[in-house]
C-alpha cells in the first residue's frame, strides 16, 4: 500500500466522494464565454475547471505547414501554474505535449477539415484547476469551442474515463482514485456516429474488466454529449 492510499475505495456501494460506481462528477458547461475568440467554452467537471477557445479558420503561420487539400487542426493544452496543489512550472512539458497531441487525435476525425484548404483551425485549452481527468474535460470543452466557432463537424466529441479502483470498475475517477487506483481508461467518441476517436489506457485490466470499463466510459460520453448539446442550445436561447 502506498503512503496516503485509502484502505477501501468503496464502502457500502459508495465511493469515497459519495458517488455510485457508475456516477459522474457534477458537470457544468457554458458556450460562448469570451468575446474575442471565434469560439469558446467553459467546463466545470467536479473540481476541474477549464476554458477552451477556437481561432480560425485563418491563415497558416508558418506558411510551410499549410495543406493544399485541407485545414490543419492545432491543439494546445496548458495547465495554469496555480491549477495544481504544488505550483506547476509554467510552459509546455512532456505531459502537456502528449495531451495536446491526443486532443488533436480525438477531434480530427470529427472536423470537416477538407472544407477549409490552406487554413489553420487552432484550439487552446487552459486548465485553471485540475483534479484528475483534465484531458477529458479539455476535449469536451474544445469540441464545444469548435462548434461555437461555427466549424462544421460530423459530431460533437465528448470524452470520459473509466477505471479500476480496489478491484472495482468505476466511471470518471476522482484524484484520489486516479492516484491510487489500478487502471484508467479515457476515451473520446462521436456518439451519433458510433465511433471512438481516442482511447488510452494506463494500468492493467483483464479482458472482462476492460469491456466493463469501456462500456461505462462510453455511457459517460453519451451523458456528456447530451450536456454539450444542451449547452450549445442554451447559448442561442440566451
Ligand atoms: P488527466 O488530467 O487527464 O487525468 P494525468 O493522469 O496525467 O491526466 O493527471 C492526473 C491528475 O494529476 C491531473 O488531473 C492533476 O490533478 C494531477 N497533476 C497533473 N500534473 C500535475 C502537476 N504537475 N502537479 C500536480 N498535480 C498534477
Amino acid at each position: 500500500m502506498k503512503v496516503g492510499e485509502p484502505e477501501k475505495f468503496i464502502i457500502d456501494g459508495k465511493r469515497l466522494d459519495g458517488r455510485k460506481p457508475d456516477e459522474l462528477r457534477k458537470i457544468k458547461m457554458e458556450v460562448g464565454v469570451l468575446d474575442r475568440a471565434d469560439g469558446s467554452a467553459y467546463v466545470e467537471w467536479g473540481e476541474n475547471k477549464a476554458i477552451a477557445t477556437c481561432l480560425g479558420p485563418r491563415e497558416v503561420h508558418p506558411r510551410h505547414l499549410e495543406r493544399s487539400d485541407r485545414a490543419i487542426l492545432r491543439c494546445t493544452y496548458n495547465m495554469a501554474p496555480f491549477s495544481v496543489s504544488d505550483r506547476k512550472r509554467p510552459g509546455p512539458d512532456r505531459r502537456s505535449v502528449e495531451i495536446s497531441k491526443v486532443t488533436r487525435w480525438a477531434l480530427e476525425p470529427a472536423v470537416l477539415l477538407h472544407l477549409y484548404p490552406r487554413t489553420s483551425i487552432d484550439v487552446f485549452i487552459e486548465v485553471l484547476q485540475a483534479q484528475a481527468g483534465t484531458r477529458c474535460v479539455g476535449i469536451t470543452a474544445a469540441s464545444l469551442a469548435l462548434a461555437d466557432a461555427g466549424i462544421p463537424m460530423r459530431d460533437i466529441v465528448p470524452a470520459c474515463a473509466a477505471g479500476k479502483i480496489g478491484g472495482e470498475i468505476v466511471v470518471d475517477l476522482s484524484e484520489m482514485e486516479d492516484n491510487y487506483g489500478d487502471a484508467d481508461l479515457p476515451i473520446a467518441t462521436m456518439p451519433t456516429k458510433g465511433k471512438i476517436t481516442l482511447m488510452q489506457m494506463d494500468g492493467n485490466l483483464t479482458q472482462k474488466e476492460f469491456e466493463k470499463a469501456f462500456d461505462l466510459a462510453k455511457k459517460g460520453c453519451e451523458t456528456v454529449h447530451q450536456m454539450q448539446i444542451d449547452a450549445l442550445k442554451s447559448k442561442y436561447e440566451r
